[in-house]
């Protein structure tokens, strides 16, 4: 059986390791040996190390990386210290970086092929803004997004990239996409992919769904919207509504 893939994206929160380590045991001691999803929970960076993983079903993510080994990077964390830390996944391309931190396309495809070097799964995500939507760009903003994060990416690897679609607007809006309309979209990115690679990939790859995901909604991502997975932020910070979503998926 195919697991539904749930990532928890903590963003800029707790505000201590103390509440750190409770949220994480919190959902831990009830999902660790979930067998229907796959959990990965993608902390701040200075919590990784204090999250102990090792005899939990949860993985380990992280919320960014940088695409260089080592070096005169100030501030920058390397994928090889992701490793280290028992990362398995690292979110790549999140829009709250490209809005606030400027973060291009280019920046994205250099991240995505040095998670791939160092075997950590990207989660690629992308997604168009209500400007975007409203102007009837959405698919063109998406195709261009696709396109470039994936510039030089070859076939092998392309399977093992997460693709999270998220729409702008959806995010912490409280306001989801509906399924149908968030289908379409899934299938245009597998149009995408088949395009640019061919079809038996665009079939092998993982779709997830992300923006405004709760335990009411998240079976109609799964299950209309045919999402192989979601990728959930505030609810995520809400260990037992948290803890519901997944078992109601
Ligand atoms: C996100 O930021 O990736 C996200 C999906 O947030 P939320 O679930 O709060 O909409």
């Amino acid at each position: 059986m195919k697991k539904t893939l749930i990532i928890a994206n903590w963003k800029m929160n707790p505000s201590n390791t103390t509440q750190a380590k409770v949220l994480f045991d919190e959902v831990a001691k009830v999902l660790k040996d979930v067998k229907k999803a796959k959990v990965v929970i993608c902390p701040p960076f200075p919590y990784l190390s204090i999250i102990n993983n090792q005899l939990s079903l949860i993985k380990l993510g992280a919320q960014d990386c940088f695409w260089e080994e080592s070096g005169s990077f100030t501030g920058e964390i390397s994928l090889s210290m992701l490793k280290d830390l028992g990362c398995k996944y690292v979110i790549i391309g999140h829009s709250e970086r490209r809005q606030f931190l400027n973060e291009t396309d280019r920046m994205v495809n250099k991240k995505i092929k040095a998670a791939l070097i160092k075997n950590i799964r990207p989660i690629f995500c992308f997604g168009e803004s209500k400007k975007d939507k409203d102007q009837g760009k959405t698919q063109n903003v998406l195709k261009k997004q696709l396109e470039n994060g994936l510039r030089k990416i070859i076939k092998s690897d392309v399977k093992k990239i997460i693709f999270a679609y998220e729409p702008l607007w959806a995010i912490g809006s409280g306001k989801p996409c509906s399924p149908e309309e968030a289908n379409v979209i899934r299938l245009f990115i597998k149009k995408i992919i088949t395009q640019k690679y061919s079809r038996p990939i665009a079939n092998e790859i993982k779709i997830l769904y992300g923006g405004s995901v709760n335990s009411s909604n998240v079976k109609s991502f799964i299950q209309q919207g045919s999402f192989q997975g979601v990728l959930v932020g505030g609810v995520s910070l809400k260990p037992k509504e948290f803890i519901k979503l997944v078992k109601n998926i």
